[in-house]
């Protein structure tokens, strides 16, 4: 396990990755039952863009770091609560950058409940110390997959699994596609969000076969290219498959995609997909 996030953090793919993350959890908000999050592979939960991790790489730079201009009105008002989450952060460390589980955690509400599960004995111990004493986030030191076979379905009916791999090991995205379906099929309304690099696109491709082909229910495709010249041994683009996306999640996509794109893009014909696998 060499993969340490704190290279990345804040990175154009953090950035599209917890925008649409703070997407789903605003939607779950919409009703008062309570939801629960499974985050199985979660981080160190908050990050520090001046610490010796991601200085070294500076990606935050290309990330997060342009993201200082207002874009316009409509694509603000949906990027509001990942704005927030960054101001809460920031009010106490201004080069903070949260993670996925302190996004999560900034949006919960009373009723709401996280598990945040981390295999990495240090970057566990740190989200552990995050949460320490915390009634509402259960940070826990395992390995994320068989995590998720063990959680759910959770009591609460509602929620959000979300597998962010590291993606260091041969066979990981098709790993990902099995689990994202064996995993619906045993919480049926959950909301299965998976992120995946896109390196050489034609991965990604056969990846989304296997999805428009075992999944029963809703499975929306999102993607965010940054260079148009593809080099398969870079990070080209970001990609997030939601299964039983909440249903204005598409929507809100094609208006934040193509602002982040133009945004975040390292050459000037990048873009995006928003694309149904299968309809709800
Ligand atoms: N979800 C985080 C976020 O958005 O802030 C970033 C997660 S990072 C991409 C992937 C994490 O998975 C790393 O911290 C790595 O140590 C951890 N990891 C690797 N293999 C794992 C496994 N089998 N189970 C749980 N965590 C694992």
């Amino acid at each position: 396990m060499n993969y340490r996030h704190g290279y990345h953090a804040g990175n154009f793919a953090d950035v599209m990755k917890h925008v649409l993350l703070t997407r789903i959890l605003a939607h779950l908000l919409k009703k008062d039952a309570a939801f629960r999050v499974i985050d199985t592979h979660a981080g160190i939960g908050l990050h520090d863009l001046d610490g010796e991790e991601a200085q070294r790489t500076g990606e935050w730079r290309d990330g997060i770091g342009r993201l200082e201009e207002p874009f316009g009105d409509d694509v603000e008002a949906l990027l509001a609560p990942y704005r927030q989450a960054i101001s809460a952060v920031r009010a106490t460390n201004p080069a903070g950058y949260p993670g996925s589980p302190m996004i999560t955690r900034l949006m919960l509400r009373r009723q709401d409940r996280a598990i945040v599960v981390e295999r990495h004995p240090e970057d566990a111990a740190r989200l552990a110390a995050l949460f320490l004493r915390d009634r509402q986030v259960k940070a826990l030191e395992l390995d994320g997959w068989t995590a998720l076979n063990a959680m759910i379905p959770p009591k609460e009916r509602r929620g959000l699994v979300l597998i962010d791999p590291p993606f260091e090991e041969v066979g990981e995205l098709a790993r990902l596609g099995r689990e994202m379906l064996k995993a619906q099929s045993k919480w049926e309304t959950g909301i299965f969000a998976g992120w995946y690099p896109i390196k050489d696109p034609a991965d990604a491709d056969r990846f989304a076969d296997d999805l428009a082909t075992g999944s029963r229910t809703g499975t929306l495709r999102l993607e965010l290219m940054i260079e148009t010249r593809i080099d398969p041994a870079r990070l080209n683009g970001s990609g997030l498959v939601v299964i039983n996306p909440p249903w204005k999640l598409a929507e809100e996509a094609e208006i934040l995609l193509p602002a982040l794109a133009k945004r975040l893009a390292r050459d000037s014909r990048a873009g995006f997909r928003c694309e149904w696998l299968r309809e709800g």
